[in-house]
């Protein structure tokens, strides 16, 4: 993708996050663009860089290990966020590279995460993902249990920042937005990991602190 295309892409998606938030009476600055750049080459990751693009996620712990390295040591600032399902047994992988962690979801995970902080001396931010719509074969905590879970997380030091969801395809999200955006209030929780391409100002409207935007800003992946 050439850096003007990447630079028109950026502008539009955030000029989208400012409207939605101005719309909900919320500072825009206080919603994160997170570029999911997941299957996307280096090649097609540096033009959004380029065009000033600093935050971005990825959903394979491998995948991640394989470009990102790399692309660091050329700018610096970059943050990254891991947004899919994590096995236990990548926890210190993750732990290593990542500074945020959306898929938080069960109680296995949430000792693997604190035992590989306390090893590497370094907390990414942690979000507890919870399976708004209970549906099977999601990742996410079910709702039922997300006050368990986070209680564990808490007694293991997790910085827990906040809740992930991702909705049911084609359904409308906002009530699923609205009510992760309930149960972070109900446990003091600030962060509300919540939208991607086709929903994110849904997302801004209704709380939204981090957004999860791959396709509006890559085109289509394969
Ligand atoms: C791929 C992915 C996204 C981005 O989806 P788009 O529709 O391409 O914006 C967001 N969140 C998660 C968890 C993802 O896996």
């Amino acid at each position: 993708m050439p850096i003007d295309e990447a630079s028109q892409r950026l502008a539009d998606v955030r000029a989208r996050i400012v409207r939605a938030a101005k719309t909900a009476g919320r500072a825009a600055d206080a919603v994160t663009l997170i570029a999911i750049s997941k299957t996307h080459d280096a090649g097609t990751i540096a033009p959004l860089i380029a065009a000033g693009q600093r935050v971005f996620g990825e959903n394979r712990v491998q995948e991640a290990e394989g470009k990102w390295p790399k692309l660091r040591e050329a700018t610096s600032g970059i943050a990254l966020h891991l947004v899919g399902q994590l096995q236990s047994n990548k926890a210190e992988d993750a732990v290593a590279l990542f500074d945020a962690i959306h898929s938080v979801d069960r109680p296995s995970l949430v000792q693997a995460l604190a035992r590989a902080m306390d090893k590497a001396g370094k907390r990414p931010a942690c979000f507890l993902q919870v399976n708004i719509g209970d549906e099977e074969q999601k990742g996410g905590c079910a709702v039922a249990e997300l006050p368990a879970l986070l209680a564990e997380a808490r007694a293991a030091d997790l910085p827990v920042q906040g809740l992930m969801c991702v909705p049911p395809l084609d359904l409308e999200a906002a009530p699923y937005f609205a009510l992760l955006a309930k149960i972070a209030r109900d446990h003091g929780l600030g962060g509300l990991s919540m939208g991607m391409s086709g929903d994110f100002e849904t997302a801004v409207t209704i709380g939204a602190t981090h957004v999860r935007v791959g396709t509006a800003l890559f085109g289509a992946r394969a």
